[in-house]
């Protein structure tokens, strides 16, 4: 009985933990300009008041037409403010004074076109550059991305709440990325791109109305939202591309992605080098028998994932191709290949998330057809 208790108390203050951790998260810590060396930056506040403080104690408020210009020396900050000299310090914080407020920072060494972030700002000086970290709410980090990632593409809130979420989910699962350094996720494609506060009514509606939200699998763990620009109508299986079985990552049709914007491509190959590349990966092109079937390989009637046993995937990378979905045919001295789709064909194709979301599916309708067996939760 005691036994039974304790196993019942571990797997409730594990859960609770599990739980707590994700929920809690209140504030990310995102990297600013982390593919650069900047030398020297102009903070601006936008909207609201901030403060400045450093690590000696002191707290100066700024108003919203203070320029403030923070230079590198030596591991040390030079701050000035509209121009003059105000002090030298370790480390700065730009902290909010007001519910909502948000800056714009422009690096000037070297010159980079200024952006706009919203909420706190720290500044120190590592490896002899400047180490910018926005220190954001969750909620504001979301719409960002958004907004920098699928800003153009549609004005549908709802296709803005599937990419919250999916947002949310790869914020969730990859909160230690950058532990070691400092910070959680940098603003580049290595982690989410990031390059602006969200502006748009659209997005901001869409990213605050999913607000909590993400999606787990039938065993209740967060996924890994994969997408890709357009599956050609039907999805890939992650096993196919990566050779690791995911269950929520199988295929499936996808008549949405018919007629998008990169639903077809079409790319024509010297005859010879389409041949010489498979007899370079053993195959005998004398074989009449090969020889045709590198000829006249289709996959009409569904993927396939192989020519002969070299997968479309290497093929693919060789030849820089949009897709593995294609066609084969002879075209006088080359090969024509006719494709369908755009990108690894992984999880969700955006352009029929969009199309779905505008012939009025509901958000988790979209997430449920591209992502198998699994839920939206509000945590
Ligand atoms: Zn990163």
């Amino acid at each position: 009985m005691k036994k039974i208790f304790l196993i019942l108390t571990l797997i409730f203050v594990f859960n609770f933990n599990a739980f707590s951790q994700a929920s809690s998260v209140e504030n990310v810590r995102i990297r600013l300009f982390s593919d650069k060396n900047i030398e020297q930056v102009m903070f601006i506040p936008s909207f609201g008041s901030y403060f400045l403080e450093t690590e000696q104690g002191d707290k100066l408020k700024l108003s919203k037409t203070t320029k403030l210009i923070v230079k590198d020396l030596d591991g040390q900050l030079e701050i000035k403010i509209n121009d003059t000299i105000y002090k030298k310090a370790k480390k700065i914080n730009l902290t909010p004074s007001g519910l909502k407020s948000f800056f714009q920072i422009k690096p000037l060494n070297p010159q980079i076109t200024e952006r706009r972030y919203e909420d706190g700002l720290e500044i120190t000086s590592k490896n002899k550059s400047l180490f910018i970290i926005n220190v954001v709410k969750t909620d504001n980090y979301i719409a960002g991305v958004v907004q920098s990632e699928t800003w153009g593409a549609t004005t549908n809130i709802d296709f803005f709440k599937v990419q919250a979420i999916c947002c949310r989910n790869y914020l969730m699962n990859n909160l230690e990325k950058h532990a070691g350094e400092g910070y959680n996720l940098c603003d580049g494609v290595h982690c989410q791109a990031y390059k602006t506060r969200a502006n748009k009514k659209e997005v901001t509606e869409g990213a605050y109305k999913s607000k909590g939200e993400v999606i787990v699998d039938s065993q209740g763990n967060i996924i890994e939202t994969l997408f890709h620009s357009n599956s050609g109508g039907e999805t890939v299986n992650a096993k196919d591309v990566w050779g690791k079985d995911v269950p929520y990552l199988v295929s499936v049709e996808d008549s949405f992605s018919v007629g998008g914007k990169h639903y077809q491509w079409e790319k024509y190959i010297k005859l010879k080098d389409w041949l010489n590349y498979f007899r370079n990966k053993g195959l005998n092109i004398k074989d009449k028998e090969i020889e045709d079937a590198l000829l006249t390989f289709s996959q009409e009637s569904g993927r396939k994932t192989d020519i002969m046993g070299i997968s479309l995937k290497t093929i693919r990378e060789d030849f820089d191709l949009k897709s593995t979905y294609f066609n084969v045919q002879k075209w006088g001295g080359e090969v024509k290949l006719t494709g369908k789709g755009y990108g690894h064909g992984v999880g969700m194709s955006q352009e029929g998330a969009i199309k779905m979301c505008e012939e009025g599916y509901e958000y988790w309708e979209v997430i449920e057809h591209y992502f198998k067996g699994v839920k939206v939760i509000k945590q």
